[in-house]
């Protein structure tokens, strides 16, 4: 599977996971990051979670349910990305995740 594929498969996965294919980029490093796969999601509704006024909802630094709602997030792409990449086996999967919650 090239970059190109790779790319491809993981965006397919993430989107039957059941994440907007507007809110996420799948890509690859360069130079020292070859090989490197890049995962980024915003998700612009907030958990549900009631933890501040509307634009603080989600802040995992503050709220704890947030917090866990962004893991089990984040775990749920990193693990859709490295089946969907055949990285799964691999010992070190050099999948990057960036998430981010947004209150709208
Ligand atoms: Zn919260």
């Amino acid at each position: 599977m090239d970059r190109k594929q790779e790319t491809s498969a993981v965006k397919r996965a993430l989107v039957q996971a059941g994440f907007d294919k507007n809110n996420i980029r799948v890509k690859h490093g360069n130079g020292t990051a070859w090989g490197w796969l890049s995962v980024s999601a915003d998700i612009h509704r907030a958990p549900s979670c009631y933890c501040g006024s509307p634009d603080e909802y989600g802040r995992r630094e503050t709220c704890q349910e947030c917090k866990n709602k962004w893991r089990e997030i984040y775990n749920r792409m990193e693990e859709v990305a490295a089946l969907a990449s055949d990285r799964d086996k691999l010992r070190d999967n050099h999948i990057i995740i960036h998430l981010g919650f947004f209150a709208n």
